[in-house]
């Protein structure tokens, strides 16, 4: 047989690092090579305790039974001695110590895969996938724009980098907007130390794999999707091609009766409704969250909240905890609020069917910390934002929101704890979104978003295209493998 008539049926293993927000896009990416591409598709979830959160995301995916999941042991890095490392070293850590257990699974499989995708904390497993002989891809489960900046990093200038850091000027990104210092992220706080070196170490790895792949799509970031991808931007820097691929958001499940807040939302107007959660992870003080609560009262709207309990001096203190922390304690909410708001609002311990909830007819608005996921669930459910930056690059994704697509208005969170939101100001941010013509506009803008993003998943959309060009690459590299295996 000719060597181009070999069949090529390339097999992706995709790596999810621990927390919600890497799992369930991980997920989404898994199902749609395998549903539209034609990849056989191994998904490893690396896990950080038992989640029974994590189950059902999980189970949500068992109608596809071709979907191979295989959750790795639980890594138990609690008590290590030593300060207490960044969320984002925590994750790196997790995963270096289930690389021995993702070694053993993959020499166990008949079929191994032929493909390595990994989130950005993942380019660890690189090395060992190139052993493997397998090409290796990044998804970005984030924006463009913060993509690029990842992309710059290995080449940016440092004297540059400094007075961003120091002066706080803001940070010079070709061809997308500059990042205000007020928006920046934990590595540019101090350009030397452990959170910049490993940063810029996982900035060299991600472009030096076989490709990238970006969880948004061309519309919805015109320049920052041009200045990744193309050669004379920063294209010249990775060394593979960077592909848009969103965006990939969780389907809303059939309907679960026991759900008691789709229930009472069934029972509310259209639009009428806030819903406010701060993702997986999200935490905040006890002083803030009792002014939240009064600010839901004055606003004087209907309300989901999704609530839990409060950390004083951290802002993801749930990451790796989801939906663990006991139920409501109505000592951290102010005095009778449960009582006065009990016709008009829903609080909701821990976790919430979210995808649901921005799909409910009654939801008008979110109070959110921005989380990707939670921006591409609210702008494909046509739910304009009120912005709440907490961690990571959520302050990217408000101003992203606010100044650039203009469907949040932004709340004034305080850089480093302190500062408290007041309750006016709370109630002031939600009337914009839920009452004002301000987000009458929104609300326009939001269903033309909606509108570009289906188009670029549909057959010969821009998203879509990237993962047929993404598969081709692939198979490609399955070939090559075959025809050295057959020389050898
Ligand atoms: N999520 C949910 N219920 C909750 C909180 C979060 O279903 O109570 C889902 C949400 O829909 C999103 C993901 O968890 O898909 C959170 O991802 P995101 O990127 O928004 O934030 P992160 O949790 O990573 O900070």
């Amino acid at each position: 047989m000719h060597s181009s008539m070999v069949t090529a049926k390339p097999h992706a293993a995709l790596l999810a690092s621990p927390g919600m927000g890497h799992l369930i896009p991980t997920v989404e990416l898994g199902k749609r090579l395998l549903t539209h591409h034609g990849f056989d598709v191994t998904i490893f979830v690396v896990t950080t305790g038992s989640s029974t959160t994590t189950s059902q995301i999980l189970q949500q995916t068992s109608n596809l039974s071709s979907l191979n999941i295989v959750v790795l042991p639980p890594i138990d890095f609690s008590s290590k001695p030593g300060p207490k490392p960044s969320l984002g070293e925590q994750v790196v850590v997790a995963i270096i110590e289930s690389l021995p257990l993702l070694h053993s699974s993959i020499m166990s499989m008949k079929l191994r895969p032929s493909t390595l995708i990994v989130d950005i904390f993942g380019t660890c497993a690189f090395p060992m996938a190139r052993e493997f002989g397998m090409s290796t891809y990044v998804f970005f489960a984030t924006s463009a724009w913060f993509s690029a900046v990842t992309i710059y990093v290995p080449v940016i200038d440092k004297k540059m980098e400094e007075r961003h850091a120091n002066n706080h000027e803001p940070l010079f990104i070709p061809g997308c907007e500059s990042v205000r210092f007020e928006d920046t992220l934990e590595p540019f706080l101090s350009v030397v130390g452990p959170v910049y070196e490993g940063y810029l170490k996982a900035a060299q790895d991600i472009i030096s794999s076989d490709g990238i792949l970006i969880n948004t799509w061309q519309d919805l970031e015109p320049a920052s999707t041009k200045a990744v991808r193309e050669l004379s931007i920063l294209g010249r820097f990775t060394k593979g091609p960077v592909y848009p691929v969103g965006p990939l958001v969780r389907n809303i499940e059939p309907r679960q009766e026991h759900k008691a807040v789709l229930r009472w939302l069934d029972g509310q107007p259209a639009d009428s409704v806030i819903y406010v959660s701060f993702g997986s992870g999200g935490t905040m003080s006890e002083a803030q969250m009792k002014e939240l609560a009064l600010g839901l009262e004055l606003s004087q709207q209907r309300f989901v909240w999704v609530v839990r309990p409060p950390m004083e001096d951290e802002t993801s203190g749930a990451f790796f905890d989801v939906a663990k922390g006991g139920d409501i304690a109505p000592e951290y909410l102010p005095d009778g609020f449960l009582e006065r708001t009990k016709e008009t609002g829903l609080v909701v311990p821990l976790w919430a069917p979210q995808a649901e909830i921005l799909g409910h007819p009654s939801t008008g608005g979110f109070v959110t910390h921005c989380g990707w996921n939670s921006v591409l669930e609210s702008i494909l459910n046509v739910v304009p934002m009120v912005a709440w930056p907490l961690y990571a690059e959520q302050k990217m994704n408000a101003s992203l929101l606010e100044e650039q697509l203009r469907v949040a208005v932004r709340a004034k969170v305080a850089e480093e704890g302190g500062r408290v939101v007041s309750k006016e100001e709370i109630a002031m941010l939600v009337r914009r979104v839920m009452v004002d013509e301000e987000g009458v506009t929104m609300r326009k803008k939001l269903k033309e978003m909606k509108q570009s993003g289906h188009v670029a998943l549909s057959n010969l959309g821009s998203s879509y295209e990237s993962l047929c060009q993404m598969t081709k690459l692939c198979e490609l590299h399955v070939q090559g493998s075959k025809a050295k295996a057959q020389g050898a």
